[in-house]
C-alpha cells in the first residue's frame, strides 16, 4: 500500500516527458492514474506502465484546451471512479519567436494550451473535489513564468498566468481542504527542449548552479510531494525545481 492508495489522479499531457514521469511516480505511490495526450500517440503506453506498477487507470486522448473535451474526460473519470482527488495540469507546448516576428495565432495557441487548459480542467474537477472536501491541484509553470525568457513572450505569459491563477484559486478553495500549488521546472531534458542548438544548451547549463539539466524524475518527485496527504498545509506555493537557477 502506497501513500496515495485509492486516490484518483488526472495527469494532463502524460504521454511523454514530465507528465509521463509524474503519472508513473503517482502510480508507484499507489494512485489510480488517468493518463492523457493530444495526438493519441502515447497515453495508452503510459497506462500500460502504470498497470505494470500494480496500479490502474484510464487513458484518454483529449485536447484539454477544449471545454467539451475536458467535460467528457472528467465525466468518464467520475463515471468509472466516482471521485477525483488529484489534478496535475501539465499539458503544454511552445511556439517560440521574438515578439516582432511572432504571429498572433502563436500567442493565442500558447495561452489556450498552456493556461486556459488548466483553468478548464480545474473548473471541471472543483465540484467533485468540494463534495469530497479533498483535493490537490498542481499546475506546471516554468522558470520562464517567473523570470521571463527572450523568445518566449507567449510561453512566459502563459506560465506567469498559471502562477497568478494558482494563488487566486488557492484562496478560493482553501476552506474546502483543496490545495492549489505550482511547480516551476528549470531546464528539463524532454522533447520540448531537445531541439535547442548546442551553443544555447551550453550557455543554459553554465547558468545553473547545480551544473546540470534537470530530469523528468526530479520534477515528478516535487509533484508527488505536493499531491500527498503530507503537503496538506501548503497552498498557493510555487516550488522551483531548477538546480538553483532562480533564487529568491
Ligand atoms: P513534452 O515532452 O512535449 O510533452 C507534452 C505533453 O503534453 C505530451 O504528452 C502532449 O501530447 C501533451 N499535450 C500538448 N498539448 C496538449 C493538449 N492541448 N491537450 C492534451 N495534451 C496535450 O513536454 P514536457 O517538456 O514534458 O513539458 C510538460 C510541461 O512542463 C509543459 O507544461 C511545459 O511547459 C512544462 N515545462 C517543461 C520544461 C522543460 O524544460 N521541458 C520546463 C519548464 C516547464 P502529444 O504527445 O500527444 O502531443
Amino acid at each position: 500500500m502506497g501513500e496515495l492508495t485509492d486516490r484518483v489522479a488526472i495527469v494532463t499531457g502524460s504521454g511523454q516527458g514530465i507528465g509521463h514521469a509524474v503519472a508513473l511516480e503517482l502510480a508507484r505511490r499507489g494512485a489510480i492514474v488517468v493518463t492523457n495526450d493530444l495526438s493519441g500517440c502515447c497515453a495508452d503506453d503510459t497506462l500500460e506502465e502504470v498497470r505494470a506498477l500494480g496500479s490502474d487507470g484510464l487513458a484518454i486522448t483529449a485536447d484539454v484546451s477544449d471545454a467539451a473535451q475536458v467535460e467528457s474526460l472528467v465525466d468518464a473519470v467520475l463515471e468509472k471512479y466516482g471521485r477525483i482527488d488529484i489534478l496535475v495540469n501539465n499539458a503544454g507546448t511552445t511556439r517560440d519567436n521574438l515578439m516582432v516576428r511572432m504571429p498572433e495565432e502563436d500567442w493565442d495557441l500558447i495561452l489556450r494550451v498552456n493556461l486556459k487548459s488548466a483553468w478548464l480542467c480545474s473548473k471541471a474537477v472543483l465540484r467533485p473535489m468540494m463534495r469530497k472536501r479533498y483535493g490537490r491541484i498542481i499546475n506546471m509553470s516554468s522558470v520562464s513564468g517567473i523570470a521571463g525568457q527572450a523568445g518566449q513572450t507567449n510561453y512566459s505569459a502563459s506560465k506567469a498566468g498559471l502562477i497568478g491563477m494558482t494563488k487566486a484559486l488557492a484562496r478560493e478553495v482553501a476552506s474546502r481542504n483543496i490545495t492549489v500549488n505550482a511547480v516551476a521546472p528549470g531546464f528539463i531534458k524532454t522533447k520540448l527542449t531537445e531541439n535547442l542548438p548546442q551553443d544555447i544548451l551550453d550557455t543554459l547549463v553554465a547558468n545553473i548552479p547545480m551544473g546540470r539539466w534537470g530530469t523528468v524524475e526530479d520534477v515528478s518527485y516535487a509533484v508527488a510531494f505536493l499531491a500527498s496527504e503530507q503537503a496538506g498545509y501548503i497552498t498557493g506555493h510555487v516550488l522551483s525545481v531548477d538546480g538553483g537557477l532562480i533564487m529568491g
